[in-house]
């Protein structure tokens, strides 16, 4: 079987295959009979002609941070290559590959004094990213990753190729519905005027009381300021930052988009929320805000689940200590974002629950804990949250039918699914948050 591509194919065995397959996720890899390196989107068609000619299924890879479940058999096309950025200025636009890694499309904007509606890792995929949604460091003003695209180029399950801009059915359905539509070739995304933050982040030893002093703080900070609460078992490497090694500490994570002084003053409040043991706030440009969540920038095996959260009460946070803090049953890392601003105005995009006022995801590490355990306390503490549905750029592992059905408003997902049923029927894409088509 030969396919004439310009790219690489590649069989189990061959040397890059297996890392083509795990990526930043090293569990659940993918099990394709053969993978195919894209060099660009004629290598994309040829690849989706060829699984549709054979009846294969079709999966897509970029970094594998966001893999939900392996493909078995078929057709993996990794798309690590296809990773141009062309900013232009005139337009505050970037095209961004299919491929391209949020650090390189921050970098070619940063020249022209803009940057991408971003998050916290710049080794994540920007279109991965963007399909979910893009929940971005300065999410509150400026909203969602999704609500910034100007054009997708596409190619669908019977290998043609769509140019799809702002009215056209499926150019929504990729504002949040992840990969089940086709293969994204690259997408046109808007910059914003942004050179630098003021953010950075405090680290406090983790108690319950740091935790409510946030939720209590978010209450009345501006749409400017977008902020996290995370708490995480650090481990005890010569990495970590000594005062933070091998403790168990909360780690708040603030950008804002405004002057210094004002940053400062907004900050107050949190400094005083507890004894802190490393404070990094400052004015840092924009290229170097990957580094205020402090992500593992290495490849491991993960698990996690996420809620979005009507709110967070006093007992809720109390929950979040006692199963996800330092006495939880398996060794957790949980964040909780600030929600609101933009990201609740309604816009184009199929992303659910925009009044959300908080979005939570729970992740343990594969290797820390037997995964029945694991996904026992996920359940346990999303469960006890009461939330409203999921956000599914933070669910990481396969996810049930309902789990994905509860990332969408009922009529949004009837539409997706229906756009399943014309654009892909028989299912070819194996997106992983897969919504099956309607019947
Ligand atoms: C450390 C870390 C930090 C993160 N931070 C954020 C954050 O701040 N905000 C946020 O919203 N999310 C965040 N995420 C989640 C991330 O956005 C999702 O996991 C996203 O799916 C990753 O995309 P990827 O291309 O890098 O990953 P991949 O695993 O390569 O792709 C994930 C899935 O996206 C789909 N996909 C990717 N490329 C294409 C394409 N070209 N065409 C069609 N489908 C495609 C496929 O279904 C694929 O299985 C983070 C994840 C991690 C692990």
């Amino acid at each position: 079987m030969t396919l004439d591509i310009t790219g690489r194919v590649l069989r189990p065995g061959d040397d890059g295959f297996d890392d083509a397959c795990t990526g930043y996720q090293l569990a659940l890899p993918h099990r394709p009979d053969l993978v195919v390196a894209a060099a660009g989107t004629a290598d994309v068609v040829a690849a989706v002609r060829h699984a549709a000619e054979h009846g294969l299924p079709v999966a897509v890879q970029a970094t594998g941070h966001g893999r939900a479940a392996p493909i078995e058999g078929g057709v993996l096309i990794h798309t690590g290559a296809m990773d141009e950025v062309q900013v232009d200025p005139a337009t505050r636009t970037a095209w961004v590959g299919a491929g391209t890694r949020w650090e390189k499309v921050v970098a070619a904007a940063a020249r022209h004094g803009l940057a991408p509606p971003s998050g916290s890792s710049p080794h994540v995929g920007a279109v991965g990213y963007t399909l979910g949604g893009g929940l971005g460091l300065l999410a509150r003003r400026r909203g969602y990753a999704a609500d910034h695209v100007r054009e997708f180029e596409l190619v669908t399950a019977d290998a043609r190729v769509h140019r799809l801009t702002p009215g056209a059915e499926l150019f929504r359905a990729l504002l949040g519905g992840g990969g089940n539509f086709g293969v994204v070739t690259g997408m046109r995304i808007g910059l914003l005027p942004i050179t630098r933050v003021y953010g950075g982040g405090l680290y406090f030893p983790a108690s319950a009381r740091v935790l409510a002093a946030w939720r209590d703080w978010t209450a009345g900070v501006p749409d400017e300021l977008t902020s996290t609460v995370g708490m995480v078992p650090m481990p005890d490497l010569p990495m970590v930052p000594e005062p933070l090694r091998g403790r168990h500490v909360v780690h708040i994570r603030v950008v804002f988009e405004g002057d210094a002084e004002t940053g400062e003053r907004l900050v107050a409040p949190l400094r005083a929320a507890g004894p802190v043991l490393l404070d990094t706030l400052g004015v840092l440009p924009y290229t170097e805000t990957g580094t205020i969540s402090g992500d593992p920038p290495f490849a491991h095996a993960y698990t996690g689940r996420s809620a979005m959260l009507a709110d967070l009460g006093p007992g809720d946070v109390d929950t979040v200590y006692e199963l996800a803090g330092p006495d939880a049953a398996v060794p957790c890392v949980v964040q909780v974002r600030h929600l609101g601003g933009a990201l609740a105005r309604p816009s184009a995009a199929v992303i659910g629950h925009r009044d959300a006022r908080y979005a939570l995801h729970v992740l343990s590490a594969l290797d820390d804990a037997d995964p029945g355990k694991i996904a026992e306390a996920h359940r346990g503490l999303i469960e006890a949250l009461h939330p409203m549905g999921t956000f599914l750029n933070f669910h990481y592992g396969p996810a049930t039918d309902e789990q994905v059905r509860a990332a969408f408003a009922p009529d949004v997902y009837a539409d997706l699914a229906r756009l399943k049923a014309r654009h892909d029927p028989d299912t070819r894409f194996h997106a992983g948050f897969t919504i099956p088509p309607a019947v």
